[in-house]
């Protein structure tokens, strides 16, 4: 039996600095994008037979970044313990998104977390 990979995207733009990284110790901003894939099996197709309406994977998308728009990273709880790295960013949003999922689409299992820091660089992250 076969499953499907939705995704959908959010944006935001923030300012941080990663201590110990070359000119990345300047505080600067970064336009950055995020997609968000989750997995549903064939047979969980709901009675309309969607997987997940994108509209909500695009609104748990966009909640997932939402306070960190327009903000300096570095002092926001999630990077408390580790600095806001392109890689601890995605790893954040991946457990928020997985987190709201299973309020609102249990069916749906985050699968990949996608995050580009610059058009031509990005991280993915996969939970276990
Ligand atoms: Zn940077």
């Amino acid at each position: 039996m076969g499953h499907y990979l939705l995704s959908a995207e959010a944006r935001f733009s923030a300012a941080h600095t990663l201590p110990g990284v070359d000119m990345c110790e300047r505080m600067h901003g970064h336009n950055w994008r995020v997609q968000v894939t989750v997995r549903v099996q064939q047979d969980d197709l709901d009675a309309a037979g969607m997987g997940v309406d994108f509209r909500m994977l695009a609104t748990v998308a966009s909640e997932s970044v939402h306070d960190f728009e327009h903000r300096y990273l570095n002092e926001l709880e999630p990077f408390a313990e580790s600095p806001p790295t392109a890689e601890t960013i995605a790893r954040v949003v991946c457990e928020r998104v997985a987190a709201r999922l299973a309020a609102v689409a249990p069916a749906a299992e985050v699968v990949e977390v996608t995050l580009w820091e610059m058009p031509e660089y990005r991280v993915v992250y996969r939970p276990a």
